[in-house]
């Protein structure tokens, strides 16, 4: 795998280090309103995030998790189709909605949505890495990791056709893999 990465873009301690930052600004939101987060995980790719970023929170949280999907190979499809429902009612809830990447801010503006739609009573996004310059519909990030140039990205979760994603850096995968 490592002979198909570019150029290493966060190391494993990098992203620690920030999901620290991360946890003590999200949770300082929660511990005004009080609210416990139901955290909501997109699997499969928010894993590894997921995972570093729950450990530094002194609140309590709920996890959750939702399979939705909308890429083929490297480029967007631009259709949100649900393959894994959560399992709990999200009505009331202040939901923090966990994902990878946010590119063209398709998918997370259609769960963001749906989850409005189903009753919850607030929902934050925190997103590891953001494509700003992909984006093609109108959706912000609470939080966000680290900002990314419009490269297609693997490791930490992310993949390329299911694979990578148990690298523990994030690093720019060569063209001439998926090419
Ligand atoms: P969006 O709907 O914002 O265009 O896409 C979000 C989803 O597309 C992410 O959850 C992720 O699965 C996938 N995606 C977007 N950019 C990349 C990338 O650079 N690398 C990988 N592996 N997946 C990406």
């Amino acid at each position: 795998m490592l002979n198909d990465i570019k150029e290493v873009l966060f190391s494993e301690e990098e992203i620690s280090e920030r999901c620290k930052e991360l946890a003590s600004e999200i949770e300082a939101c929660y511990k005004e309103t009080g609210a416990t987060p139901l955290v909501l995980a997109l699997l499969k790719g928010s894993i590894p995030f997921m995972a570093e970023l729950i450990k530094r929170f002194t609140i309590p949280v709920e996890l959750e998790f939702m399979s939705v999907s909308s890429y083929s190979g490297v480029a967007s499809t631009g259709d949100v189709k649900i393959n894994k429902d959560m399992d709990v009612s999200c009505r009331g809830r202040s939901i923090l909605l966990v994902e990878d990447i946010i590119d063209t801010g398709r998918t997370i503006k259609q769960v963001v949505q749906l989850l409005y739609d189903r009753g919850a009573e607030d929902v934050k996004i925190v997103a590891l890495l953001d494509k700003k310059e992909g984006r093609v519909v109108e959706c912000e990030a609470d939080y966000v990791g680290f900002d990314i140039p419009n490269a297609f990205v693997v490791g930490y979760g992310l993949d390329y056709n299911q694979k990578y994603r148990n690298l523990p850096f994030v690093g720019v995968l060569k063209e001439e893999v998926y090419s």
